[in-house]
C-alpha cells in the first residue's frame, strides 16, 4: 500500500475509533485545530506522563511548573518573537494556495535524498550480503549526480535562510522548477515574512485594553520564573525546569493532520548550566532524549538527528529528533542550545538582575540554557503511525491492530462476559471493580467475542479477559494477548500481577537506556 494511503487510513482510524476529531466538526471544522476524543485523551495523557516522569522523577535536579498562557506583552518583545518569529510565505497565483517557502525547498532536498535511497535499496537487493554501500555511494553515477545536486541546493538554501534573503528563496524555487502541488504551475508571488503569533486584547476598552499574545512556546514561562524557582527551590546549577502546556501558532499551511496545528501542546524542559559547558550538556541531552524515544521500541532505524540549517536568533547549536512518518522523516522534537539569550534579554527588558551565584566559583553569571522541546501532538502522531498495522490472519481475514506500547494504551484490560446472562456480567464487573484502582479497565458485552477482540485490537488494548461459565466455579478466566493473540487460562487472583507491571509507565521508564 502506498504510504499516502496508509496515512489516510490512520487519519480515518483516529476518527472512527474515538482518538481525534476535527474541532467544531458540526460547523465543518476549523483549519488545523483538533479535539482529542475518549481514547485519544487517554493516550495523550499517557505520553505526557511518560515524559513528565522521565524528567521530574528520574532527575532529582529537574522540577516542574505550570505557567499561564497569557504573559506580559514585553516578554515577547524581549524574547525576539515580536520582531523575528516569522516564516517566509509564498502564494501560488493560480491555486491561491499559500506555502512556506522554506518547506517547499526542504521537500525538494528530500526528493534528491529519496532518489539516492531508492538507488541504494535497489542495489542492496541485487547484491545482497556482498553489497558495499560506501563504495556504491562513491562510484554510482546516478547517486553521485543526485548527491551533488542535493548538496549544492542545501548549501544555497542554508545561505539564503541565514541571510533572511527572501529574493534568493524565491529564485531557488524558480531554479528548482518547484511547482504548486494543486495547480501544477510555477506562477509564484514574491516571498514575504509572516509573524506566527496570535494577538488578542486584555481588559475592557473603558479601562484601557492592551494587546497581548497567545504564547507560541511554553519556554518563556520557564525563563521568567527562573529566579522564583531557583530561589524557592534552592536549586543548584546545573538544574532544569520542565513544563507541559498549550502553545499557539498561526501556521501558514495547515498540513498533515495533527502534525502542524494552530493550537498544540508542548513538553519543554530548560536546563540551566554554567557558561562554557553548554555544548557538552547539549550532546548529553541529545542522547538522553533519543534514549527516551527508543525505549518505546519502535526501532532505532526510524529515528535520526537533523542538525539545523539556520540557527534561531537565540541558539548556538540545534538538532531535531526526526521520526519516520508515512510522509517521510519529520521533526518531533527540537534540542537547542539557547545560550544565555533569553535570561539576558529578560534582565535587560525588566531591569531585574537575573543571575546565579555559584558558591563553588564564588562568582555570579547568567546561566546558559539547553532546551528540549517536544510536541505532544507530533509524538501522538508518531505513536499512532508506528502502531497502526493491518495483519493478514491465517483464516484469510485481515485484522486492524494498534500495537501501542502497553504503557501508552488508553485501556489496559477489557473484561468480557461470554454471554449477557447466568451471572457472567456480574462476575466481569466484579473483576473490574477490583482492578480499576490499578489500571484502566473497560467492560464490553456487545457482539460476539471475536468482534469484541477486533474492537479492542483497533484501540490498542493489550489484554482482554473472557469470563465464561467455568469461571463461576474455578475462579479462572481466559487471558488474551493483543499482539500474539495467544489465550491462556489464568486465575482471577493472578490478573493484577500478570498485567500491572507490563502496562505501567514505570515499566517504560525502566527501559530507558
Ligand atoms: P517546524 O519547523 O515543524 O515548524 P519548529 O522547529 O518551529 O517546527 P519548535 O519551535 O522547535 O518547532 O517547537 C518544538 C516542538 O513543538 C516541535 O518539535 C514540534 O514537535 C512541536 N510543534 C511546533 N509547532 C507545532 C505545530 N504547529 N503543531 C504541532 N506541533 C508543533
Amino acid at each position: 500500500m502506498a504510504q499516502e494511503d496508509v496515512f489516510k487510513k490512520i487519519v480515518s482510524h483516529c476518527k472512527e475509533y474515538g482518538f481525534v476529531f476535527p474541532s467544531s466538526e458540526i460547523y465543518d471544522g476549523l483549519g488545523a485545530v483538533y479535539d482529542y476524543a475518549q481514547n485519544g485523551v487517554e493516550l495523550k495523557n499517557n505520553i505526557k506522563q511518560y515524559w513528565w516522569q522521565s524528567m521530574v522523577l528520574l532527575h532529582d535536579n529537574i522540577v516542574g511548573i505550570d505557567s499561564a498562557i497569557f504573559m506580559h506583552p514585553t516578554v515577547w518583545k524581549a524574547s525576539g518573537h515580536v520582531d523575528a518569529f516569522n516564516d517566509p510565505l509564498i502564494d501560488n497565483r493560480d491555486s491561491k494556495k499559500r506555502y512556506r517557502a522554506d518547506v517547499l525547498i526542504e521537500d525538494a532536498i528530500a526528493k534528491y535524498e529519496e532518489k539516492i535511497a531508492k538507488e541504494i535499496a535497489k542495489a542492496q537487493k541485487k547484491f545482497g550480503d556482498s553489497f558495499d554501500e560506501a563504495q556504491f555511494r562513491a562510484t554510482n553515477a546516478r547517486v553521485l549526480e543526485n548527491q551533488q545536486k542535493r548538496d549544492a541546493l542545501h548549501e544555497r538554501f542554508a545561505a539564503a535562510m541565514n541571510a533572511s534573503d527572501l529574493d534568493e528563496l524565491k529564485q531557488i524555487i524558480l531554479d528548482e522548477e518547484i511547482v504548486c502541488p494543486i495547480s501544477g504551475t510555477r506562477n509564484w508571488t514574491d516571498v514575504r515574512q509572516f509573524n506566527l503569533m496570535f494577538k488578542t486584547e486584555v481588559g475592557s476598552t473603558a479601562e484601557g485594553s492592551s494587546t497581548i499574545y497567545l504564547r507560541p512556546e511554553t519556554a518563556q514561562g520557564i525563563f521568567v520564573n527562573y529566579l522564583n524557582v531557583q530561589k524557592t527551590g534552592r536549586m543548584k546549577i546545573p538544574f532544569g525546569i520542565a513544563q507541559i502546556g498549550k502553545a499557539f501558532r498561526n501556521e501558514i499551511v495547515a498540513r498533515q493532520f495533527i502534525f502542524r496545528m494552530r493550537e498544540f501542546e508542548q513538553m519543554e524542559m530548560q536546563f540551566f548550566v554554567k557558561p562554557g559547558t553548554e555544548l557538552e550538556w547539549f550532546e548529553q541531552w541529545k542522547n538522553t532524549r533519543m534514549a527516551w524515544h527508543q525505549a518505546l521500541g519502535f526501532g532505532a532505524e526510524n529515528y535520526r538527528f537533523h542538525d539545523h540549517e539556520k540557527l534561531a536568533h537565540y541558539a548556538n547549536a540545534a538538532s531535531d529528533v526526526e521520526f519516520r512518518m508515512p510522509f517521510g522523516f519529520k521533526e518531533v522534537e527540537g534540542i537547542h542550545s539557547r545560550t544565555n539569550f533569553d535570561l539576558s534579554q529578560h534582565a535587560k527588558y525588566s531591569g531585574k538582575k537575573i543571575e546565579y551565584f555559584d558558591p563553588e566559583l564564588n562568582e555570579r553569571y547568567t546561566p546558559y540554557v539547553i532546551e528540549t522541546s517536544i510536541g505532544v501532538d507530533r509524538m501522538f502522531l508518531s505513536v499512532m503511525c508506528h502502531s497502526y498495522q493491518e495483519e493478514a490472519l491465517e483464516n484469510g481475514e485481515t485484522r486492524v491492530v494498534l500495537k501501542l506500547p502497553a504503557a501508552l494504551a488508553p485501556t489496559k484490560l477489557a473484561v468480557m462476559p461470554l454471554v449477557k446472562k447466568d451471572g457472567l456480567p456480574e462476575k466481569a464487573r466484579e473483576i473490574i471493580d477490583d482492578l480499576k484502582f490499578h489500571f484502566n479497565c473497560k467492560y464490553d458485552e456487545k457482539d460476539s467475542i471475536g468482534k469484541r477482540y477486533r474492537r479492542q485490537d483497533a484501540v490498542g488494548t493489550p489484554f482482554c479477559v473472557t469470563v465464561d461459565h467455568d469461571t463461576l466455579t474455578d475462579g479462572c478466566v481466559t487471558l488474551r494477548d493483543r499482539d500474539t493473540m495467544e489465550q491462556t487460562r489464568v486465575k482471577i487472583s493472578d490478573l493484577r500481577s500478570l498485567i500491572e507491571d507490563k502496562v505501567s509507565i514505570t515499566s517504560l521508564l525502566k527501559k530507558i537506556k
